[in-house]
């Protein structure tokens, strides 16, 4: 749930070529056929969606063992991804929540969870809830129906506008999980705020669709994974996404 933001992004370097000096000879010189002097053509190149490639780069082990390169070697997977279909990902709307900022989040989450459509996942196994700041009421009729007596009604405190550690208002982005162990199904309620504009948080869709991954496989791995692996898993992907691991030293740090 750690929010990440504020890294630069390393600057690609370029490599540049030295020109080489060519050595004066007292050959006679022969006239140079005619050069085609029409400029080369453009090479445009066009990422393409291709499984079959994705599925042996999944297999192939990094070219070597730096973290560097095992970090590289999940972004190609993870880029290449991203491109195709995705996880399909539903989602139920409140009265008032923006329908077209809840399709922008869902395709957002959709795509990000491409990588891991490659590791078993067809579908999230959430049932998902969209509203605004404005749907206390209508969320806590959402939360019984959805969830019955294991839903927690306490949650979002309408006295402070907080919901879990979110802070509400007409801006937010936000949301929490409840997951379920008897029906491995976990209860996923986002906060769109009603003036809230513009795409999810990369970094965090990234994160949260780790958690998603590993809903799918567990519902309570809480009680067996230690927490900096979960979260951990969840970081790691985050990181390697957008390459935030060049030049840093540690985890978190510089
Ligand atoms: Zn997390």
């Amino acid at each position: 749930m750690k929010k990440t933001s504020g890294y630069s992004l390393a600057a690609l370097s370029a490599l540049i070529a030295t020109g080489c000096v060519v050595a004066p000879t007292d050959r006679a010189l022969t006239p140079e056929p005619p050069v085609d002097a029409s400029p080369p053509e453009q090479e445009t190149y066009a990422a393409v969606y291709d499984p079959a490639g994705i599925e042996a780069l999944i297999r192939q082990v990094p070219e070597y063992p730096e973290w560097e390169y095992v970090y590289a070697h999940i972004q190609a997977i993870n880029s290449q991804a991203e491109l195709g279909p995705g996880v399909p990902v539903d989602a139920t709307l409140s009265p008032t929540v923006d329908p077209e900022m809840a399709r922008v989040t869902l395709d957002a989450y959709s795509k990000a969870m491409g990588i891991w459509s490659f590791f078993g996942v067809e579908e999230v196994p959430a049932v998902w809830t969209l509203m605004s700041e404005l749907d206390y009421d209508w969320w806590r009729a959402r939360v019984v129906e959805v969830e019955g007596e294991q839903g927690d009604l306490a949650v979002w405190d309408a006295e402070t506008s907080t919901m879990g550690h979110c802070s509400l208002s007409s801006q937010s982005f936000c949301g929490y999980g409840n997951p379920n162990a008897e029906t491995g199904i976990t209860a996923q309620y986002n906060v769109i705020g009603s003036d809230y504009r513009g795409v999810p948080n990369a970094d965090t869709v990234a994160h949260e669709g780790v958690h998603f991954y590993q809903d799918v496989y567990s519902q309570d791995y809480y009680s067996f994974m230690p927490c900096w692996f979960v979260e951990g898993q969840a970081n790691t992907t985050l990181l390697c996404r957008a390459g935030l691991w060049k030049g840093r030293r540690t985890f978190w740090g510089k």
